[in-house]
């Protein structure tokens, strides 16, 4: 049945709540029913948590008294534990109550026995227990980081989703939710934090003192942060909370810029959510090096450096925008995530995908010429490449153990998520999406939630169906493909629109239906002509004169794809100039994708790119510059490759060429950043010009440092990097063994990893594993050199020293490195030959990982095979503009 429905965006929201019906529905939240390994019996109230790390052998003497609540009588308590010893257990202040201490490693849990079934009340267990500093990541662990006054040693955590238990025998689930009073033994010149504010110091005997912290409210164990070491702290005042940033001893002055936005965000966001921020302070804390990201731990946010400080002397402008973004993110979760958790994994989402929306409607509205959602759009792409698999997931899925949840936090958590609550509050209207999510953070704040209990909220706020609406977005993975097919009846447009599961590869999947909001309109007006809500297979619109094509994703906040008739197409591509930005993207992108689907030929999107080779729109340009990048890495090896590198430099250089090397006076700082990645793009496609421009620059920059635009630093030493000779690539590692800074750091030794040169691509793969860069920034490098051109070099290193490697980096590594390496291949054998490597499939997150790297490396395979020759055709026929 054809339908045709034009509607006001009011009367959309009508139709969508007629909606399909609820195809499975979840239920609110409860503790009992809440998925999880450990026994439900008993919980946990309060830990007061005694530890003392020794910095120089790294082993940890612990204790602990924690109240629990006994809800059923049980001879046994099954808790968390990983890599320590219970040295003893006793029960209200009776050591011999408890029978008997096992370990069960694979399931990192103790189970302590009692002769007798435990009465049901409160009870205070206390344990005495031995553990360890990590030299990788997780848990407790030990940075050692370089100053102008030699190398210092510091420790921090990172506990998410299930390292707390390397640290204190717990619950470690995030449903088992309890206050946290620790204490810890550091040396006396060290700055120690954790979630609260210090309630006590005093001396602990020689050159050591204990510091004992407030207790939190009720949260899960993985928001617990502990760091100490030789650091300063810069403060302010926000809403009567003390912000906080604290970074290593010397650095303080950097983090004036996190200050001052944490400061502004933090009353949006009081105000936003209705719920003041309620612990008495905030610190964003500095780690140099050991840390990749973020982390949202409560009342204490770890960071790696270089994305909190600001150093004018040496950081590009544009940094300024991912420290507001990353730490809008952080900061919202501090409601989202750690006020209302979720109540397992499966859950994720309403973490990361709020966490996510919240950055860029932050941003939006406290810096609205930085245009996130427009200059942001990389990030949806890449949610809708991974989702068009048939390895993808749903928003909501089933994890079964710790090792799964880690495979969660991916594009789909995050930006798959992110797109939809956007277009959910364009449908519900701001004004009741806030109302809304104010009411789900006072209904279950210092507690858990379920989405079932975010639809309840909004349905309330909005008065409006939300579940069928949202439903086949977050319980059903894949992308929608609208497919158009126009045609002219007495002058007006007539739209037959279908829809299906859009996928890269062909399949035999199972087919999908969606409910999707289409907005529609003539290209060059500014506001679409109205928004259809498809519901069945099919449907018609009718609209606008034949002499303008119409498109559909008008203003390209939609989640799905379009393939229009030729004609259509050819149509929109003349027009490009008068789109939006977002509309030109959403056509490249569009066409891009589908041309990688083998669903239409390569020469649709190259029509598109000589539309938009003098477009002076920095998100435009980026979508051209990721796609050549892109066809120039499978085209490595093969003979097409030369000129398909002359042919993208023709098409990117117009825009440099507009641009210049140096910033023009009063210069957008869009452009600026464009400039930068122009630089890089051209260098890597082998421009001579460029490469011998940055040498020039680079030289001068090792004579005099000032010589060179900050906001030119990353390209230029990157492609100095890139070309390096023996001289040049010594050069860079002084540089990166000098700089004290993180972010300084990784940008000499990124570049240094980047050398054409196989010899010092070898040496490179040998710092990794020595102790001359951290473990986060050494994986970096062995994936900059993969990616570079030196692929089967990098992974005959990792294969060769796998347990070496592995023993240092610990369980992540292990599970999951091998096959974030090894999706830079593009032939079938390499994915056999991830399917065949034993370590990655030992664990269940690692089997997930790995049949998605398999499944990427096939599709890069069959697009050399199937489009790479239309790609070179289309190039032979279009050398130069
Ligand atoms: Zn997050």
């Amino acid at each position: 049945m054809f339908r045709t429905i034009q509607v006001t965006a009011a009367a959309l929201i009508a139709a969508l709540l007629v909606g399909s019906g609820v195809s499975r529905a979840e239920s609110g939240y409860s503790f009992s029913a809440t998925a999880g390994k450990l026994p439900k019996t008993v919980v946990p109230a309060h830990y007061a948590i005694d530890l003392k790390p020794d910095l120089s052998t790294l082993a940890v003497s612990g204790s602990e008294v924690v109240d629990i609540k006994v809800l059923q009588p049980t001879d046994r308590l099954v808790l968390n534990a990983l890599d320590m010893v219970l040295q003893s257990a006793s029960l209200d202040g009776e050591a011999g109550q408890v029978a008997a201490i096992t370990s069960q490693p694979k399931a990192q849990t103790v189970t302590l026995s009692f002769p007798h079934p435990l009465a049901a009340g409160p009870h205070k267990l206390r344990i005495a227990f031995t553990g360890r500093i990590n030299r990788f990541g997780r848990g407790l662990f030990v940075v050692d980081y370089p100053t102008g006054h030699g190398r210092k040693r510091m420790i921090a955590t990172e506990l998410e989703p299930a390292d707390a238990r390397r640290i204190f025998p717990c619950w470690d689930e995030p449903a088992f939710k309890a206050s946290f009073e620790p204490s810890v033994t550091v040396p006396r010149n060290f700055l120690a934090l954790s979630n609260m504010p210090i309630s006590h110091e005093e001396p602990a005997g020689g050159a050591s003192k204990r510091v004992s912290f407030a207790a939190t409210p009720r949260m899960s164990t993985y928001l617990f942060v502990l760091v100490a070491g030789d650091l300063e702290r810069l403060t302010g005042d926000a809403d009567g909370v003390t912000v906080g940033v604290v970074a290593a001893s010397g650095k303080r002055a950097q983090g004036r810029y996190a200050l001052d936005s944490a400061i502004s965000l933090l009353r949006y966001y009081n105000n936003y959510f209705g719920f003041k921020y309620p612990l008495p302070k905030l610190d964003l804390i500095a780690v140099p090096g050991g840390v990749g990201g973020a982390m949202e731990n409560w009342g204490g946010i770890v960071f790696n450096e270089s994305i909190l400080l600001f150093d004018p002397s040496s950081s590009p402008d544009a940094l300024h925008r991912s420290i507001f973004g990353v730490l809008a993110h952080e900061m919202a979760h501090q409601w989202f995530g750690d006020l209302v958790t979720m109540g397992w994994w499966n859950d994720l989402w309403l973490n990361e995908g709020f966490a996510s929306w919240m950055q860029d409607k932050a941003a939006d509205r406290l810096h609205p010429d930085w245009q996130v959602w427009l200059n942001g759009g990389t990030a949806k792409q890449v949610a809708m490449d991974v989702d068009a698999r048939r390895t993808s997931h749903p928003i909501q899925q089933p994890v079964a153990d710790e090792s799964e949840a880690q495979s969660v936090f991916d594009s789909i958590t995050y930006s798959k998520s992110q797109v939809f609550i956007r277009e959910l509050e364009n449908y519900l209207g701001a004004e009741k999406f806030r109302e809304g999510i104010r009411r789900y953070m006072a209904a279950h704040a210092y507690s858990n939630a379920t989405t079932a209990d975010l639809w309840l909220a909004l349905q309330q706020a909005s008065g409006k169906q939300v579940a069928s609406i949202a439903i086949p977005y977050t319980e059903q993975p894949g992308v929608p493909l609208i497919v158009s097919r126009a045609s002219c009846v007495n002058d007006r447009h007539r739209l037959i629109l279908g829809q299906e599961r859009f996928f890269r590869r062909p399949t035999n999947a199972r087919s999908q239906l969606w409910q999707i909001p289409i907005a529609f309109g003539t290209t060059g007006a500014s506001e679409p002509s109205g928004v259809v809500l498809m519901q069945g297979r099919t449907m018609q619109i009718d609209d606008g004169r034949c002499s303008t094509p119409i498109k559909l994703n008008f203003g390209d906040v939609g989640y799905y794809r379009v393939e229009y008739d030729p004609a259509t197409e050819a149509a929109l591509a003349r027009s490009i100039e008068v789109m939006a930005p977002a509309d030109r993207v959403n056509l490249l992108a569009d066409n891009w994708a589908l041309v990688e689907a083998d669903r239409i030929t390569a020469d649709r999107y190259f029509r598109l790119v000589d539309a938009v080779v003098n477009d002076r729109n920095r998100a435009v340009l980026q979508q051209v510059i990721s796609t050549v990048g892109r066809l120039d890495d499978l085209e490595r090896g093969l003979p097409g490759r030369l000129a398909f590198q002359a042919y993208a430099r023709s098409r990117l250089r117009p825009a440099f060429d507009r641009l210049g090397w140096n910033r023009a006076a009063g210069e957008s700082e869009d452009n600026t950043i464009l400039r930068s990645k122009l630089i890089a793009e051209l260098g890597g496609l082998n421009d001579g010009a460029v490469l011998a421009e940055a040498k020039r620059r680079f030289a001068a920059f090792v004579k005099d440092p000032n010589s060179l635009d900050v906001n030119l630093r990353g390209p230029v030493i990157f492609l100095a990097g890139r070309s390096a000779d023996r001289a040049t690539y010594d050069e860079l590692r002084a540089l990166g063994r000098k700089a004290t800074s993180t972010e300084e750091r990784v940008r000499y030794y990124s570049a240094l990893a980047a050398a054409v040169n196989p010899e010092l691509a070898k040496e490179t793969l040998a710092i990794t594993l020595t102790d001359e860069v951290p473990l986060d920034l050494a994986n970096g490098l062995i994936l900059t050199v993969a990616a570079g051109e030196h692929l089967q070099l990098a992974l005959a290193f990792v294969k060769a020293n796998f347990e070496a490697l592995a023993a240092k980096r610990g369980p992540t590594f292990r599970a999951f490195f091998m096959s974030s390496l090894m999706t830079n291949f593009a032939d079938r054998a390499h994915a056999d030959e991830l399917a065949n490597f034993a370590p990655v499939h030992e664990t269940a997150g690692g089997r997930i990982m790995a049949a998605r790297a398999q499944e990427e490396i096939i599709e890069a395979a069959d697009f050399r095979a199937r489009q790479l020759p239309a790609v070179d055709k289309w190039v032979a026929q279009h050398p130069a503009l």
